[in-house]
């Protein structure tokens, strides 16, 4: 099973994406948690990407087609992976079809996740994440037990440098100039789905795994 979830930043993607790790046991790719460790780590990677990240714009296309290429070639990607977040404009999508025919692969459906932009502020801005764990809370959608503090390991909570305001609008606009494009690309292929990001998580998991379970 090889699979991409697109959608614009706040579709729920790697919601989704990490309920069907667990289903369907093959991992979930998100070049957004990659670039996160490397700017984490100050790896030269981290340190040239954040520069990009920080504005909301994509880091360069060299960049996380490298990344990608590195990653799906390892062993646990035999059985197949989800990709999060990758590709995010055409000429990325052209580089992984160009990968995966060298190897004599494919990617099998490309699920597109729709949500109104209003829904989509009030997703990201409300994001908080702790520091330590990486664990995933909402303002107003998922608090903690107790404020700002993790519910596993206690530590603080903190708000994404690209989940304020201002970068969030800026992040809604570079989706809509050079991702959603590919929405057409993956249609024309005849590889594209299309499903409503609202009703609930399990409404949405329900309605990805009876597509990737469609003939
Ligand atoms: P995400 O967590 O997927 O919303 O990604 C966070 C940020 O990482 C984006 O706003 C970009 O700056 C960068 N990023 C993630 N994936 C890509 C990609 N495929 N191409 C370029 N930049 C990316």
């Amino acid at each position: 099973m090889k699979l991409i979830l697109l959608g614009p930043p706040g579709a729920g993607k790697g919601t989704q994406a990490s309920m069907l790790v667990n289903k369907y046991n093959v991992p979930q790719i998100s070049t957004g948690d990659i670039l996160r460790v490397a700017v984490k780590e100050k790896t030269s990677m981290g340190i040239k990407a954040k520069e990009f990240m920080d504005r909301g714009a994509l880091v360069p296309d060299e960049v996380v087609v490298g990344i990608i290429e590195e990653r799906i070639s390892k062993e646990d990607c035999n059985p197949g992976f989800i990709l999060d977040g990758f590709p995010r404009n055409i000429a990325q999508a052209d580089a992984l079809s160009n990968m995966l025919e060298k190897r004599n692969e494919a990617i099998d459906k490309v699920i597109s996740i729709s949500v109104d932009d209003e829904e989509l502020v009030v997703r990201l801005t409300g994001r908080r994440t702790c520091k330590d764990c990486g664990k995933g809370y909402h303002v107003t959608f998922k608090l903690p037990k107790v404020s700002d503090a993790c519910d596993v390991c206690g530590n603080e909570l903190m708000q994404r440098d690209d989940d304020r305001e201002s970068t969030v609008k800026d992040r809604l606009v570079v989706y809509k100039e050079q991702t959603q494009p590919l929405i057409d690309y993956y249609s024309k292929k005849n590889m594209l789905k299309s499903i409503k990001g609202e009703g609930g998580i399990q409404h949405i998991f329900d309605q990805i795994c009876k597509i990737i379970e469609e003939v």
